[in-house]
């Protein structure tokens, strides 16, 4: 007995598990051997923020929470809000009989974007007109620090989707629909979790400390690649097409030392992602070796069958076996803890299985340090949306810009404008427009237009950049009689998409949404005008190219609208490259470079180019 409580007081004193000299693989090894079916069951269920309490966590033994849809506690919540609420989660797991601690994670996808006062950098499509992967490293690296700063240490992003049909509503949320571009930009994920030792073993996931993010490579496999870009539909292609078009970037990813991968809500070939073990397991875990682990898109197994929910017990089991470890968002979690659990003890999901996913997720919260530091702190609050990231979006903003016409003719350009004029117009829906500059997954998961967050609007920009002596007329759809009886030396109009995400922005015709057409129309029949797209993507151009004398796409630029005005007016050059090609009409889609009968409007890799101007 005397020997028995000697045991008893030194398994009290010391365990493995939590102590970070020991290896992480025996760490995991060491804290699984503890852990019931019931604690398994919890650290493979994720659950949304709005259902999630501390108690909830503590009772199911939750492994991970998360802000759904970018889903925030109010759109103007404070850094602290958001640090109180995860520590309050946090407090839940830690008072469980193992303590392990919950994972919080959140759509960090073009900065910190659910949080108010972040800052806002361009979505990937911009980026990719960059085609500077060192640019974008740092921007991972800036958004660690602010995701960070509200105390999560979990980012899905980024998308490496190779968007194939800009029909597509994620379409602007991929770099490119190169894959070489693609794979290029998964130097974000050093920038999100910092440089992985050169003598890393491949696969093994990786943190570089507190103030980098986990991230998560999605939508595994082929999202951009659905017919006619129909969200979260079906990817027809030969095995070799996958493996070449939309698999490369996993592999680097996996390099990087990514530490999670979403699978995608869409099927290969009528097979659903989410059901695809031969993928899942067979290739990205067996094959690649990943070693982090795997995670659903929200109720994404729910999504195996049509319609979604319709027989859960076949989903979960679908799902769970074809080599998924964490589930985002269950219909109802407690049908399906009790779901698994079922299942689990009927032989029906092996607990080979369960162990596997749950080792996974394990080594990921060791490699991340969470056991160490599962309560964030206020002390890094002052990297949310901090001048030096600001800086760095205004510079992304600059080289994402891609100027497609200037003048009549090379020899008569536009561009740049002269910062000396008396009287210059700017109109348009997007000019004056933080939510509209922003795009989808800005505060809200649609985003939503106005005056949603602390940012500079295009118009503000060009008034900070023009003389003071230059006077700038705002008027957003000017009528002809207005225009006429004005002399303005040149017009800057700013059009383009209103704010959507996912497949509330699918479109069929892709037409520039009204009133872009008319306004640009009106002004440009009158003034010597400048369009600058705010899209997600190429649009209808083609029918108003004659009236435009300069175009520009701005893409998605985010909150630094300052970047358009440093090139508008040459204290910078236009550099950027079309990321994707740009079509003539619908009926050519989907067009991608390298196809037979290639004829867009402007090609891929289309960018004019203007010089810096001196004392302009
Ligand atoms: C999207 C994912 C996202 C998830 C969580 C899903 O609807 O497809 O990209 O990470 O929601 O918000």
């Amino acid at each position: 007995l005397v020997f028995c409580f000697w045991i008893a007081l030194a398994n009290a004193e010391y365990t493995i598990y939590q102590d970070p000299k020991q290896p992480i693989g025996k760490r995991v090894k060491d804290l699984l051997g503890r852990m019931t079916l019931d604690e398994k069951i919890g650290q493979m269920t994720q659950i949304d923020r709005t259902v999630a309490s501390a108690e909830v966590v503590q009772k199911y033994y939750i492994g991970s929470v998360l802000s759904g849809g970018g889903s925030v506690p109010s759109p103007t919540a404070s850094a602290e809000t958001w640090i109180d609420m995860v520590n309050g989660f946090q407090k839940g797991a830690l008072s469980t009989r193992l303590k392990i601690p919950m994972l919080y994670g959140i759509d960090a996808v073009h900065g910190h974007n659910g949080v108010y006062k972040a800052t806002i950098f361009p979505h990937n499509i911009g980026l990719g007109a960059t085609r500077d992967p060192q640019l974008v490293k740092r921007i991972g690296a800036a958004t660690a620090l602010e995701v960070r700063a509200t105390g999560i240490p979990y980012a899905f992003a980024p998308c490496i989707a190779v968007c194939r049909d800009p029909r597509w509503g994620r379409c602007y949320e991929s770099y490119s629909e190169d894959p070489k571009i693609v794979r290029a930009m998964t130097e974000i994920i050093p920038g999100l979790q910092g440089d992985i030792p050169a003598n890393s073993q491949k696969g093994v996931p990786f943190l570089a400390g507190q103030q980098k993010v986990l991230a998560s490579a999605k939508h595994f496999v082929g999202d951009g690649g659905t017919t006619k870009g129909i969200n979260e539909n079906n990817t027809v292609s030969s095995r070799h097409e996958l493996l070449s078009i939309h698999m490369p970037a996993y592999y680097d990813s996996i390099i990087k030392g990514v530490g999670t991968v979403m699978i995608s809500y869409s099927s290969w070939n009528g097979i659903k992602m989410h059901a695809n073990r031969d993928l899942i397991t067979g290739f990205l875990k067996n094959k690649l070796r990943f070693r982090g682990f795997v995670i659903s898109d929200w109720q994404g197994i729910d999504r195996i069958t049509s319609p979604p929910h319709a027989n859960y017990t076949y989903s979960i089991i679908a799902g769970v076996n074809a080599g998924i470890d964490m589930i985002m968002v269950p219909y109802n979690y407690t049908e399906f803890i009790n779901g698994l659990t079922f299942l689990v003890k009927n032989n029906f999901i092996p607990m080979s299985r369960i162990d596997d996913a749950v080792e996974r997720i394990l080594r990921v919260k060791f490699t991340i340090g969470l056991f160490e530091h599962p309560l964030a702190d206020y002390s890094m609050i002052k990297y949310l949306g901090s001048h030096e990231h600001r800086q760095l979006a205004r510079e992304a903003v600059r080289k994402s810009l891609v100027l497609l016409k200037n003048g009549e003719s090379a020899d008569k350009p536009l561009l740049p404008l002269p910062k000396k004029a008396s009287k210059i117009l700017v109109a348009g829906t997007h000019a004056d427009n933080i939510g509209n500059q922003c795009g989808g997954w800005t505060i809200q998961w649609q985003g939503q237009t106005g005056n949603i967050t602390v940012g500079t609007t295009i118009l503000t920009a060009i008034k900070n950049t023009l003389h003071s002596n230059t006077e700038v007329v705002f008027s957003e759809s000017p009528g002809s009689g207005y225009l006429k009886s004005n002399k303005f030396s040149y017009a800057i109009v700013v059009v383009g998409e209103p704010p959507y995400s996912e497949t509330y922005g699918d479109s069929g015709n892709l037409t520039l949404p009204d009133p872009g057409p008319s306004i640009i129309t009106n002004v440009c029949a009158t003034v010597k005008c400048v369009v600058v797209l705010i899209t997600g993507r190429p649009v209808v151009i083609q029918p108003y190219l004659a009236q435009i004398d300069a175009l520009v796409a701005a893409w998605l630029p985010g909150t630094e609208g300052q970047g358009v005005a440093d090139v508008l007016f040459g204290d910078y050059g236009f550099s950027g490259k079309l990321s994707r090609t740009w079509f003539k009409t619908v009926d050519q889609l989907p067009i991608n470079v390298g196809d037979r009968d290639y004829d867009p409007l402007f090609p891929f890799g289309y960018g004019l180019t203007t010089q810096p101007v001196k004392a302009n």
